[in-house]
Parts: structure tokens; sequence; C-alpha cells
């Protein structure tokens, strides 16, 4: 038998040490007899710690059967190659390693331990591990993925890319990107090109691509740039989103709005058309009932005129309003301004008011200076009434109503306070809107919505502001401002 020259011997554990595996041998009953540098550096203990134990220490607790297994197998003269586990280190940490495990043979040919070489594999598994997640990702994707060279061969095609282009993988695979693009739009890949080889990405760009049968698909496409691990673009990854249904909704939409538009505008001709035939005949009518109401003075039946006298007020109050509002729809409502001090109109207003009321006391607050404004007296008059009758409207059960006004930075603020049945939170920021109305007990009082909505049009031509505060069950309070003039 030939026997090994120490130079030998020296040249093979020099290997040993270098081997980038870790070479370990041991004894049947798992005793460690020798540990090189690179199992040292994977496993975390020295050779001195290592030498003398049972190789268990290495080994998770359920996976010792595994090693009996294995030392039984080499008895036998086995060999077991690549064989892929976990193993844990000094400090804890779970590895993979692949392992290849052969006997120790002595000059007679017996075999009288165990060699190990462990590989660590643990980067190579998380890495696997990572591209199967990223696979899984792409291929459950709603859409389509495809990658391709930057000469536009394709390279990846995922699941969603089939089902929406209607080719197989085998089928898309090495063919030109062209395979989809409609002939009318091909100039568009070479735009896609250029910009990926200077490294730009193309977001939601809306485009048409082709499927097997046909079909023109709308898509909204994201190209990427692919670069390889030094860095160098060497290809492009698209994602394509179908939107033909989004387009289709959005054509729709644009659609109804069109129609809605123009049955808007046949409404507001009707109603200037209607409100202004029905002023004349209104203002014949009233104009006589006021004779017939001089004539019958005195008479017991001058009752029934003067009911009728007061529904035609409503009637023509309704008719102005929706007169107002066409004006307002054609930029009509002009302003005939004049200089004037607003506490002599609010006292006028507030006197008026109190005559036609029995149940509510108007309080104006004490007039301080004179507060001068420049405006439609007219328009502002119509304003105030407006929310003085909605005050007294809407507190059946409360019996003041303050009314107050004050200069501030420029501004003369009006406020009118009620202590009525509040606005619900909600519905604050929707009554100034036209034909607005509050449900719920508000809409138990008669009323159209058109009030707060002229209103607030005159305040807006004016340069002001109008708004509302309010808690549902204890009462609002309107306010509204316009410049105050010198
Ligand atoms: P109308 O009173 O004819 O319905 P308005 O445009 O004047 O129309 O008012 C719009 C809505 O605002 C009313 O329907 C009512 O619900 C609410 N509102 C207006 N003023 C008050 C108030 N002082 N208190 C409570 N709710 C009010």
């Amino acid at each position: 038998m030939q026997t090994e020259s120490s130079e030998d011997k020296e040249r093979l554990s020099s290997i040993i040490q270098s081997s980038q595996d870790a070479i370990i041998s041991k004894e049947f009953d798992g005793t460690i007899t020798s540990w090189n540098t690179a199992a040292e550096r994977i496993f975390g203990y020295t050779a001195a710690e290592a030498i003398g134990q049972n190789i268990s220490f290495l080994i998770p607790d359920e996976l010792l059967p595994e090693e009996k297994d294995i030392i039984a197998k080499v008895k036998g003269g086995g060999v077991i190659e690549h064989y892929e586990t976990i193993r844990k280190t000094k400090n804890g940490e779970r590895i993979s390693i692949s392992l290849t495990v052969s006997g120790i043979k002595d000059g007679k040919g017996n075999i009288v331990g165990v060699s190990k070489i462990a590989r660590d594999i643990t980067f190579e598994k998380q890495a696997e591990e990572k591209q199967a997640i990223l696979a899984a990702i792409v291929n459950s994707s709603d859409d389509a993925i495809i990658s391709k060279t930057l000469d536009g061969i394709i390279t990846s095609w995922n699941y969603a890319a089939q089902k929406m282009f209607g080719y197989t993988n085998a089928e898309a695979i090495g063919r030109h990107i062209s395979l989809i693009i409609p002939p009318e739009r091909i100039q568009e890949e070479t735009v896609i090109i250029n910009n990926i080889r200077s490294g730009n990405r193309i977001d939601h760009f809306d485009t048409v691509r082709v499927s097997k049968s046909g079909q023109k698909i709308n898509i909204s496409l994201t190209v990427s740039p692919v670069k390889n691990n030094s860095g160098k673009i060497i290809g492009a990854s698209k994602i394509a989103r179908d939107v033909t249904q989004r387009i289709e909704a959005d054509r729709k939409q644009q659609l109804y709005t069109e129609k809605l538009q123009e049955l808007n505008k046949y409404k507001d001709e009707f109603m200037a058309m209607a409100s202004h035939e029905l002023k004349t005949p209104v203002t014949v009518i009233k104009a006589n009932l006021q004779i017939v109401q001089q004539l019958l003075q005195g008479n017991r039946n001058l009752d029934f005129i003067n009911k009728t006298l007061k529904q035609i007020d409503k009637l023509s109050d309704f008719i102005t309003n929706l007169l107002d509002i066409s004006k307002i729809q054609v930029g009509k409502l002009q302003l005939n301004p004049s200089r004037f001090d607003l506490n002599i109109l609010l006292k006028e207003i507030t006197d008026n008011i109190q005559q036609t009321t029995s149940t509510h006391t108007i309080i104006l607050a004490e007039a301080g200076k004179q507060l001068f404004a420049y405006a439609d007296k007219d328009r502002l008059d119509q304003v105030i009434i407006n929310l003085l009758t909605n005050a007294i409207k809407y507190s059946p059960n409360a019996k003041d109503i303050f009314v107050d006004a004050c200069k501030n930075n420029g501004q003369i603020i009006v406020s009118i306070k009620d202590n009525g049945i509040g606005i619900p939170q909600e519905d604050i920021g929707n009554i100034f809107y036209r034909f607005y109305r509050v449900g719920g007990l508000a809409a138990t009082f008669a009323g159209s919505g058109i009030g707060l909505y002229i209103s607030a049009e005159i305040i807006k031509q004016h340069g002001g502001k109008i708004w509302a505060e309010s808690k549902i069950g204890e009462g609002s309070v309107f306010y509204f401002s316009i410049p105050a003039s010198e």
C-alpha cells in the first residue's frame, strides 16, 4: 500500500483549509474530528470549539433523525450528494446548506468515519424564493406584463398577456413586439425604445393594441428599462392595463353630461318663457281685484277679495322669483346701485315685516354709526326680507328674531338670528343652491328652495358673501357682508 508523503498531506490540508465549502470529518457516533476554516466561517465555531464535540449541536431538533439516516447510509458504503437541508449557526441562525457526505476508509478499505462537505446556499435559496414570489405576482397580475429586448423581441409573457392578447407563451416569446401593435401605430415602438435606451420610463401612456383575433384593445401602457447586474440597459418591461371599460364609461359619462346640459337648457328656456307669460295676466288680475276691493269697502263679501289678493301676492312673488332665476341664468340680473344707510333700510324693513306677524318679535339692535353702502337698495331689500321671512317661517315655536348690522374691515355685516328648527350640518353647504330644500321636519314647511339661491346671487354680484351657522333644534344665524361705502 502506498503511504502519503508529508508533502502530500500538507498539500491536502492546504486545499481543505482554502476551500469555500465547510469540510468536516466525524466518527460514526457524531464526534467531530476535523473542522476547516470555511466551517468556522459558515457555522461560527472555531476548530477548537467544534473538534471533540458531537455534530448534533449544528442540527435543528426536528432534523436529528435525518442525521441518523445519513450515517446509516454512509456506513453501508453509500454516498449522499447535494442534499439540501438546514443547519444552525453559533448565533442561532438557521442556514440552508447543500451536503455531500461520504465514508472515510482506513488502509484496509473499512469505513471508519464520515466526511461532510457543506455548502452555504442560504443566499441562493433566498434569491430562489424571491424569484418565485415575483413570478407568482407577475402571473397573478390582471395587467399584462411583458418583457422584451432592445430589438423588440419578446422574452417573457405573463398569464394576463395571454388572456388579453390571445397568444400563448409559445406563440409570443421570441416574436417581435409588433405582433400586438396595429400597423398605424408601429412608429410608437421606435419612440418607446428610444426612451428606454436613454433610461427613461413611460408612464400610463394611453394607446391601442391588437389581439390575435384582430380586436383592438385600449390600453394604458407603462414601460420601464430592464438593467443587468452591471446597470446596462438590456431590454424593457411593459405593463399593459386594459382600459376599454374605463374609456367606454368616460364616453357614456360625457354623453350623459351633454344630454343633461341640453335638457337643463330647455328647462331654463321654458321657465323663462312661462314666468314671462304669467307675469302680465297676474298683474292685470291683481289690479282688477284691487279695484273690486275698493268698490266693496264695507261689504261683507270684502273678505273673499282680501283672501284672493293675498294668494295673488304669493303667486306674483313666485313668478318674480322665477324671472329672477332666468335673469341669473343668462347673466342679466342687473344692479342699480345708489348710496344709502343700511341701518335705515333695516329699520324700514323690520317695521314692515313686524306688521305682518303677530307670532314673532323682531328685535333690531341699537343702530350705532351710520352704515353707508353703495348697493342696489331694492335687491338688498329682497335679500333681507327673504332672510327675515325664513327666520319667522322656520321658528314656529320661538318668538324672537334678532337683527344686527356692524362694520368690520371695510365690510358691512348683517346678521339675522332665530331660535328655530335649525339646519343639519350636512345641509348647510347646500342651502344656497337652486331649488335645494332640507328634508325631514324642514320639508313640512311650504317653500320652493329659490329664495336663498337668489339672495346668494344678489350678494355675490355686490362683491359680498353670504353664509349660515346653525345647530339643529337650537336655531340659525344667517349672515351677509357687502363692501361699505365711505
Ligand atoms: P324655501 O324656504 O322656499 O324652501 P330657501 O331657498 O329660502 O327656500 O331656503 C332653502 C332651505 O334652507 C329651506 O328649504 C330650509 O330647509 C332652509 N332654511 C332657510 N332658512 C332657514 C332658517 N332660518 N332655519 C332653518 N332652515 C332654513
